[in-house]
């Protein structure tokens, strides 16, 4: 028997019917596996009956560990959470809506094997709409010129990273956490596994539109400062361009005399400079919001219950 073992850290918020399935389906994997395991549930403040689904495991399973927050706090601080308390020497992240296929846990662990540090599942859009398919390749396709990580279209969360790369992250204390930017800053060695997308069955997804308008600036936001930079030169440009216009308007008022009114040149340039210092001013206010939130430095959650016994996992800053 193979002691090493595997962790399996499942963000859960309000997933009730999901909760059972998705034991069973990562049970039955592992009956057929050399591994140990832990599954980490993180129930980020469900107000359905998540919590208790899990501690009925719990009862019957000793591998069933969970955390329960006393609010919802973001499936990104859930991950955080979870990477602090896994013991594993390699640990799989999957969501707890069975979107995430189980057949996938022994590629995984073959990467492993392999000695990849992280092993990546990346889907394809099936099943997406055609425009939200479009928007998402248009969004990387930019987002990937301005950060200077790299971001892949459908390559998530869903991962196994090894026990470097936990410890890799866990070094990456910020507050305001991009995950998927964050396990490519890591770097290390990595396989790509491809999947088909699968649809949710229960339960409904948590993104709203403006979650996923949040979450795409993040993602360009919490990796450099060159949408300061591009303000910076848009500004100039059109600096630049207003004192030409000027010019030449001079130079034609002096040799025709005032012709027009001109109240649509004054309106539209009044309305164009307008909102590009209110563009330019959301950009600094986006990474001015950061810093106060890191300078504020308070904890990434709080925990209401866990059956991890105190010290049972590495100790680590919260
Ligand atoms: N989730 C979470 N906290 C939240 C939102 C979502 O822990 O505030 C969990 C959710 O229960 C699921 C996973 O994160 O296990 C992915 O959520 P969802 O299916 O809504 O997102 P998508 O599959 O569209 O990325
Ligand atoms: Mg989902």
């Amino acid at each position: 028997m193979n002691s090493q073992l595997i962790s399996i850290i499942i963000p859960s918020y309000n997933e009730a019917s999901n909760i059972e399935p998705l034991y069973q389906a990562i049970a039955n994997e592992f009956s057929g596996i050399n591994y140990e395991y832990e599954l980490l549930f993180i129930n980020d403040g469900s107000t359905d009956d998540t919590l208790n689904r899990i501690k009925q495991l719990e009862s019957i399973d000793p591998n069933v560990k969970y955390i329960a927050f006393t609010r919802n706090f973001g499936k990104e601080v859930a991950l955080l959470a979870g990477f602090q308390h896994v013991k594993g020497e390699a640990v799989i992240v999957m969501d707890a809506d069975l979107q995430h296929p189980c057949s996938l846990i022994k590629p995984f662990i073959q990467g492993y094997e392999e000695g990849f540090h992280q092993v990546i599942a990346q889907r394809n859009r099936k099943g997406d709409s055609r425009i939200r398919s479009y928007l998402s390749s248009l969004y990387y396709c930019i987002a990937n010129k301005v950060v200077d990580v790299e971001l892949k279209d459908g390559a998530g969360d869903f991962r196994l990273l090894s026990r470097n790369a936990v410890e890799a992250l866990l070094l990456l204390n910020e507050g305001n956490r991009f995950s998927k930017g964050l396990f490519s800053w890591i770097g290390l060695n990595q396989k790509t596994i491809f999947y088909e997308n699968i649809a949710r069955q229960n339960g409904k997804p948590k993104w709203s539109l403006s979650k996923l308008l949040n979450y795409g600036i993040d993602g360009v936001i919490s990796f450099n400062n060159r949408p300061l930079r591009i303000c910076f030169y848009t500004g100039a440009l059109i600096l630049l361009l207003s004192l030409i216009y000027i010019f030449v308007n001079l130079l034609f008022i002096m040799t025709n005399g005032i012709t027009e009114p001109g109240y649509f040149t004054i309106i539209s340039a009044v309305l164009f400079l307008g909102g590009v210092q209110l563009l330019c001013l959301g950009v600094i206010g986006e990474y001015i919001g950061r810093i106060y939130y890191e300078t504020k430095k308070r904890p990434h959650y709080l925990i209401q219950e866990t059956n991890i016994l105190k010290g049972e996992h590495r100790e680590r800053n919260q």
